[in-house]
């Protein structure tokens, strides 16, 4: 059985083909979307999910979260006394997708069409596909997640050429990308986005609405307490998808705090958030050489687009109504499952993959006269421009600044910003120069970025023709053939959670942490009830498990609703 993958910062989720179409696989708690959080125990077992996320407060130096931002780096990860580099955290998280679809289908999966983002790299790319073999299934294909939005909305149907914006903002990553798909090939013509701009953001402002409106900052909670005011706060958000208003309420010291928020106010407060959505969409058209009018179909993706502000912002944005029937935190996985029958039966889509453009302007800096003749330095000169077809080479001439001036000294420079030192520096190359008047001696800069994401600069003195290199691997990150088996046979001896548990130990580790946070008789009452469902799972009493599960279940709910 071959399944798609959509593995996500925030959340991923499995799902297959079926004669109907493709569907959604439910992990162990019969919900769709895992969140993307690991956590392993003191005696190596692993939890991923639901599980994790309340082990993140009371196990915290155990667990980790949002690792995909640095797939494809050798960043590592201590869990207590272990290491994980990112792609064996991913690892786990698809492993246990892995084994929550083998329970549902009834039948092992051997394999998996995973996507990533349109502007991850070879190595990014490499990484994630060491995530799903770590995971002990075969990964042939990798699949940009815009293009998996686009096939799920039956792109690869169509006999004629389309074009697609897609606008997918999920937890903490906006990216936008346009593709372009004729002749069964698909082109990825530009991305653009906002790597730290998400729902999150949103939360945030509802939180900081709350606060605001109790005379509280934020400076006063402690971090359990803010940990709590998010979770309030993300319940309350999700209202709005089905409502006008919504009630956050806010169990504080002992006091169940309440505010009730329409629609209209919560969109003045994220106004802000809002407008940074607009620039990502106007350089993507812009860089793409389209108009909005050439975009055929413009697609939702990713949770944060069921916020209505979000929709709303959209459909102005847009001037249409876009594509959002199909869920969309499930629809990347639906397109990777299409990806993945259209894979066996050998007609998937071609696809160019972005490295195929360069995702960031490349460049240098230089020293530029005034309207004085006095020069100014720190000035970025672009070499390679954002969403530059790839592999590319561009040489850029710079001259000597002052009288027998013998040494230039070259900035290697990745971002969009006029000002150098705002740009990220990714080394630098100092090349001589014979001794000549300011401005006679030249030297030529060329930087050649290839399809891996490696660069290459080349500075050469014109006058000798002496050159100096650089070779810059953006992340040298991916494990070799020899690290991949040795973190194989490491990994084995953790075992996943079992699933079949997973509901109990969700309970006692939410009871867990809800008795960290709390005070008083709530802490009390937890504490009882922790201690008879312990005993009940002790002696495998069927009856007095499921009478504890229920009590605790709903006392969780009274907590939850700000009852206590
Ligand atoms: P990622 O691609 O980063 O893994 P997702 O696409 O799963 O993320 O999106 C997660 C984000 O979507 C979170 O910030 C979550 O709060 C938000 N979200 C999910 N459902 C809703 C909803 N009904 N209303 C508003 N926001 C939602
Ligand atoms: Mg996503």
């Amino acid at each position: 059985m071959i399944i798609g993958i959509d593995l996500g910062t925030t959340n991923s989720l499995a799902a297959y083909f079926t004669p109907e179409g493709p569907q959604i696989i439910p992990n162990s708690f019969g919900e769709n979307l895992t969140p993307s959080v690991v956590s392993v125990g003191d005696d190596g077992e692993v939890y991923v999910g639901k599980i994790a996320q309340e082990r993140q407060i009371t196990n915290n130096e155990q667990t980790a979260a949002v690792f995909k931002r640095h797939m494809g780096t050798k960043k590592e990860y201590s869990l207590g006394t272990r290491t994980f580099l990112p792609e064996e955290l991913s690892s786990f998280i698809i492993r246990k997708l892995k084994e929550d679809a083998e329970a549902f289908l009834g039948e092992k999966v051997t394999e998996a069409v995973i996507s990533t983002p349109a502007y991850f790299n070879d190595m990014q790319r490499r990484a994630t596909k060491t995530a799903g073999e770590l995971a002990g299934l075969k990964v042939e294909r990798i699949v940009n997640e815009p293009t998996a939005a686009a096939i799920a909305y039956g792109l690869h149907e169509r006999p004629d050429s389309a074009k697609y914006l897609i606008f997918d903002l999920g937890g903490g990553t906006f990216d936008i990308s346009i593709l372009d798909y004729s002749g069964n090939v698909m082109e990825v013509r530009a991305v653009a986005g906002d790597n730290f701009l998400g729902g999150e953001d949103f939360t945030d402002a509802l939180a900081a609405m709350f606060l605001y409106r109790h005379q509280l900052t934020d400076a006063v909670l402690s971090p359990r307490e803010r940990t709590l005011l998010q979770k309030s706060a993300e319940t309350a958000k999700k209202e709005f998808a089905l409502r006008k208003t919504t009630t956050m309420v806010y169990p504080y010291k002992g006091e169940a705090l309440d505010l009730t928020i329409s629609l209209d106010e919560f969109e003045k407060q994220c106004a802000f958030i809002l407008n940074k959505l607009r620039a990502p969409v106007v350089r993507a058209l812009s860089d793409a050489s389209l108009k909005l009018e050439d975009i055929d179909t413009v697609v939702l993706v990713g949770g944060a687009t069921k916020l209505p502000v979000i929709r709303n912002f959209a459909s102005k944005l847009f001037g249409r109504l876009p594509a959002s029937h199909i869920n969309p935190d499930e629809v990347v996985a639906l397109g990777a499952a299409v990806h993945a029958a259209m894979k066996q039966r050998n007609q998937a889509i071609r696809e160019l993959v972005l490295t195929d453009v360069c995702p960031f302007t490349l460049g240098t800096s230089v020293s530029v006269p005034t309207a004085r003749g006095i020069y100014q330095s720190g000035v970025y000169c672009p070499i390679i421009e954002r969403n530059t077809v790839i592999p590319a080479s561009r040489v850029s001439r710079v001259y000597t600044l002052h009288d027998n001036q013998q040494i230039v000294r070259v900035d290697v420079l990745q971002g969009e910003s006029r000002k150098a030192r705002e740009n990220l520096f990714l080394g630098e190359l100092v090349v001589r120069v014979p001794p000549a008047p300011a401005g006679k001696e030249a030297l030529d800069i060329r930087y050649t970025y290839n399809v891996n994401g490696i660069l290459e600069v080349e500075a050469t003195a014109v006058s000798t023709g002496r050159t100096e290199k650089l070779i810059i691997e953006k992340n040298p990150g991916a494990m070799t053939e020899e690290e991949i088996r040795q973190s194989l046979e490491s990994l084995q001896a953790l075992k996943i959670h079992p699933r079949e548990k997973d509901e109990y130990k969700y309970l006692l580790e939410k009871g867990e942490r809800l008795y960290q946070e709390l005070l008083g008789p709530a802490r009390y009452e937890i504490s009882s009830l922790l201690v008879s469902f312990e005993a009940a799972l002790e002696k495998q009493n069927p009856e007095e498990i499921t009478a504890v599960v229920t009590e605790l279940k709903n006392f969780f709910q009274t907590l939850e609703d700000g009852q206590y």
